[in-house]
């Protein structure tokens, strides 16, 4: 099977404001989302950046060009590890902030954090020689 690797700048930053500010909603006071289930949320800024900072990383697609990224002391291998995939489904368009946009983010981070999980036990058992 050949290998497709996908090319993709990465902007790490580091604050979560920083990162946040760099998304541009900011200026609103709020930040508007919606969860793959087609809910759609609206909350403060400092709501956003208590509950990103939970989440220990926090990033963003803008658009084919490079995935902004802030990752928190708490941040663990496997959140970032589905954070770049969410964010990969995202630049992965035709579609701009839709219900079918988002459903595709988040199926990449289900496929990619399933594909994480089996890694270890499936790794130790690969040929290491011909
Ligand atoms: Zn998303």
């Amino acid at each position: 099977m050949a290998s497709k690797k996908v090319q993709v700048q990465v902007v790490v930053y580091r604050s979560l404001e920083g990162c946040m500010k760099a998304f541009g909603e900011t200026k609103l006071g709020h930040f508007e989302w919606m969860s793959a289930d087609g809910k759609k949320y609206r909350m403060s800024l400092k709501e956003t950046v208590r509950l990103s900072r939970a989440a220990g990383c926090w990033a963003w697609a803008e658009d084919k060009k490079a995935i902004h990224l802030w990752m928190g002391k708490g941040c663990t291998k496997e959140e970032l590890f589905g954070v770049l995939a969410h964010e990969i489904g995202h630049m992965e368009r035709p579609f701009h902030r839709t219900l079918r946009e988002e459903q595709k983010a988040a199926k990449y981070e289900r496929v990619a954090l399933a594909a994480y999980g089996l890694m270890p036990r499936v790794w130790r058992r690969r040929r290491t020689g011909n």
